[in-house]
């Protein structure tokens, strides 16, 4: 069981499925594998992805991941989606983004 005691930095919400965003980022990089994203857009996006963890890394939380137990989780993962959609959305094709937000849209489900 996961003791939810704290909000997310973004929406307010209590989080209740806290992941952070480094397991994040390495969920839309192997997402990223399976398309078609050119070399130098994909590069784009874990650069900015990087950003978003720094960023997270600034504003520490006690919530620990659920997945990798650090405590860098102050982002529920709608804002997270959220703010990987943005970065993404830059850098693909609309075609690729609908499957983004198609595949993204299941995971926030399932976790
Ligand atoms: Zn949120
Ligand atoms: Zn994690």
């Amino acid at each position: 069981m996961v003791k939810v005691t704290e909000l997310c930095t973004g929406c307010v919400q209590v989080i209740t499925n806290p992941i952070c965003p480094y397991c994040f980022s390495r969920h839309v990089i192997t997402w990223m594998r399976d398309k078609n994203i050119p070399k130098e857009k994909m590069s784009n996006i874990k650069r900015l992805l990087k950003d978003l963890v720094r960023e997270a890394e600034q504003t520490p939380s006690g919530i620990r991941c659920i997945l990798c137990g650090s405590k860098r989780v102050n982002l529920c993962v709608y804002c997270y989606t959220n703010k990987a959609s943005r970065i993404v959305e830059k850098n693909v094709d609309p075609e690729t983004m609908s499957s983004f937000n198609e595949d993204f849209e299941t995971i926030i489900w399932r976790v």
